[in-house]
């Protein structure tokens, strides 16, 4: 089946196609490492992750290009304000943020351009535009002129002349533009507040790259003239992407990007999550608190990358729930056993495999429709609880058909490899304990001597530890202070 997503740009959901068969292009605006990232940067990282992992699970090759913004007004205002060069800013930041990456289980993506290492390329890049005469020189600065550019703001649905002087244009206020409304591409150095935090030689005197450009020199240097995907934030629209398409457009004369995908905001106490309101919370902070980071990833794939998701401790706990019942019925499926004879429900169990397949595929084909995703796994889940409930003997088919639509499903969403990983994390130290405590709970069962039995199992609840009586024995899970 054919993958369709919504285009900004055509404001319409078409089937997508790479420009190169089998290979997909895709560049993906990365954090600004001034402070760390909350995790609502992170809800756009990690659906262009599910994004990643569906084209991958449909079996596209991806080259996935997301920049680090280590030097724009942000970062270098940080490094003023606490006496430090910028790099001292950025290195630690930059470290955290892989962190929290690595944390949340996004995938590594194929390439991670600094903008500091790629100022000749975009110096090369006014260059050109400046060559093709979209460009003036004012004050060792250098400004894109937008009236030049037929289709300004289309992306953006902007009519340019509607745009209010200097409306929006971020941080380009210092600078003397002819047109309020035109974007710095190279802002000259010497000025005063700045010193020489971040300072470059170019052809028009020192100075330093202005932050659209950054993106556009990027992904062209990794990607070429035209990517097929370039995702964001909707926040990145304008003008960033606006005025990204303008310069690159103007440069190649080439279509920019083929597709541009943006997420929704994630909220908070009905806000835009941000740094500047304070409501927002970091991935540390959150595990601080004793969430799992699998519920973090959950809760922020669980709505449709197109609607604002507000962002709740409540919700975080669901979403561990929800989280904790595919887990469980994972370890259900490993420990059923094995018809030795012919079985009577494999063949269920094969069917009920193939029908959540087409359902889950329908579903991410329509624009990654992940609620009719999860929808479709949790009826799986159910829907096969109650053939292994009843009486039936099932062959090695149909629970491998149950094991790998789970494998699928996670190998798009990613959370029960997380989910393992905490287990064995949190297991790791006092898993011989707890198997010992075990031991010694069944003895006292043995000897009848329930009051003991049940005292160690509420020694093993005090440490976080829960057990599950079954025909195959007691088995044991961690349990997250969320629960
Ligand atoms: P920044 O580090 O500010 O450049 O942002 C990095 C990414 O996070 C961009 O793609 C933004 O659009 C995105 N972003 C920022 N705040 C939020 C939010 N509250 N919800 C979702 N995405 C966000
Ligand atoms: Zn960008």
């Amino acid at each position: 089946m054919a993958l369709r997503l919504h285009d900004t740009l055509t404001r319409r959901t078409e089937t997508f196609e790479p420009a190169e068969a089998g290979h997909v292009r895709m560049y993906t605006c990365g954090p600004t490492v001034y402070d760390r990232a909350h995790i609502g940067n992170f809800r756009a990282f990690i659906w262009e992750d599910l994004l990643r992992r569906y084209l991958k699970w449909k079996g596209y090759r991806i080259t996935q290009v997301m920049n680090i913004t280590d030097v724009d007004d942000r970062t270098i205002q940080a490094a003023i304000d606490r006496g430090v060069s910028l790099e001292e800013v950025t290195a630690p930041v930059t470290r955290s943020f892989f962190e929290d990456w690595e944390t949340l289980g996004l995938e590594p993506v194929e390439q991670n351009p600094r903008a500091t290492r790629h100022v000749p390329q975009m110096i090369e890049l006014v260059r050109r535009l400046e060559e093709a005469g979209y460009t003036y020189a004012k004050d060792g600065s250098v400004y894109f002129a937008i009236d030049r550019f037929p289709g300004y703001g289309h992306l953006a649905n902007i009519d340019p002349d509607s745009l209010r002087p200097g409306e929006r244009v971020e941080g380009d206020e210092n600078y003397s533009k002819e047109n309020p409304r035109d974007f710095v591409l190279w802002k000259g150095g010497g000025r005063d507040h700045e010193g020489d935090v971040a300072v470059w030689d170019s052809p028009w005197g020192a100075g330093r790259p202005g932050w659209h450009l950054e993106c556009s020199a990027m992904a062209m240097e990794y990607l070429g003239e035209t990517l097929d995907i370039h995702t964001g934030g909707v926040d990145n629209i304008f003008p960033h992407h606006v005025n990204e398409i303008a310069q690159s457009e103007a440069a190649t004369g080439r279509q920019f990007a083929r597709w541009w995908l943006h997420a929704e905001h994630l909220l908070s106490e009905g806000e835009k999550m941000s740094k500047s309101l304070g409501n927002y919370y970091t991935v540390e902070s959150l595990v601080e608190l004793g969430h799992r980071p699998s519920a973090i990833r959950y809760l922020l794939l669980s709505a449709h990358y197109r609607t604002q998701l507000n962002f709740t401790i409540e919700g975080l706990k669901d979403a561990d729930r929800a989280v904790g019942r595919l887990h469980e019925f994972r370890r259900r499926l490993a420990h059923t056993p094995v018809a030795d004879g012919p079985s009577d429900g494999g063949s269920h169990l094969a069917e009920l495999a193939e029908r959540w397949r087409s359902a889950f595929t329908a579903a991410l084909d329509d624009d990654l429709n992940v609620s009719d995703g999860l929808g479709a796994t949790f009826t799986l889940v159910r829907e096969a609880n109650m053939a292994l409930d009843g009486a039936g003997s099932f062959s090695a088919a149909g629970l491998d058909a149950l094991g790998s639509a789970l494998g699928d499903f996670d190998a798009v969403f990613g959370v029960l490899a997380l989910r393992d990983r905490e287990e064995s994390e949190g297991a790791a130290g006092i898993e011989e304990w707890i198997e010992e405590r075990i031991e010694a709970r069944a003895a006292a069962r043995s000897s009848r001597d329930f009051a003991l039995a049940d005292e160690v199992r509420d020694e093993l609840l005090a440490r976080g530890v829960a057990l599950e009586d079954g025909p195959s024995g007691t088995r044991w899970k961690l349990l997250s202070q969320a629960d």
